[in-house]
Order: structure tokens, then sequence, then C-alpha cells
């Protein structure tokens, strides 16, 4: 079984980085402790910001190919990850941040559409402030 290393795509974040860039979008942060550790997040507008691969959080998508050798602890994974995912959305939530989950099928397809979802939500909590 090969096995896969990291659950971070470090390939789908650096290209999230540089539609940010490219859509002039500031004031993020990487690394920021938050529950579920976010893959971006902006301390400001308290947005929360992940790029879910589509393997390990179960997206049913063509890229979401999973192993057919070893294929229940795989499941087990994905569940888990899954559940994870909602849990971590709700903390957060509980906490006053807006969360919003890219998936890494549309990152790579409809990038347009993950950075709008992103200006919008930002565009929002200036109106607030
Ligand atoms: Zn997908």
């Amino acid at each position: 079984m090969s096995r896969i290393r990291s659950k971070r795509n470090a390939t789908t974040e650096l290209k999230l980085l540089s539609l940010f860039r490219l859509a002039r979008l500031h004031g993020w942060r990487r690394d920021f402790p938050l529950p579920g550790k976010p893959d971006f997040v902006f301390p400001k507008a308290k947005l929360a910001v992940f790029v879910d691969g589509c393997f390990w959080h179960g997206h049913g998508c063509a890229r979401n190919l999973t192993p057919k050798r070893n294929a229940v602890p795989w499941q087990k994974k994905i569940a888990g990850n899954r559940s994870r995912d909602k849990r971590m959305t709700r903390q957060l939530h509980a906490l006053g941040w807006n969360v919003i989950r890219v998936w890494e099928c549309l990152l790579a397809k409809r990038p347009q559409i993950c950075v709008r979802r992103i200006q919008r939500a930002l565009l929002k909590s200036d109106n607030r402030s």
C-alpha cells in the first residue's frame, strides 16, 4: 500500500494563495491558532478558509478515488475527517467566525468561484463594522 504522506495538499493551498494575490485580497494569515487549523484566516473579518481535499474529506466527485485495497480503513478515516470538519465548523461558528470550505476540485476547475465566495464574505464583514 502506498502511503499518502500528508493530509494537507500544499499545491492547492499555493494555488489559492496565488489567487489571493491576483484578486488583491489582503489581511490573510496562515497558521492562525483556531479550531480545525484553517488553511487561511482573515482575522479582521473573522473568516476562516479551509481547502478540503476531495479524497480526505469524502467529496462525491470524480477526484475522490478511494483505493480499492484497504477500502474499509480509508472509509473510516474519511468518515472521521468529515465529522471532525462539521464539529470544527460548528465550533468556529460558536466563536463568531465565518467559515468557507473550498473543495480542491472546484478550486482546480473554477477558481474564480472560490475567490468570489471569499470576496463576498470579506465585503459582508466590512459592511458590518
Ligand atoms: Zn471534489
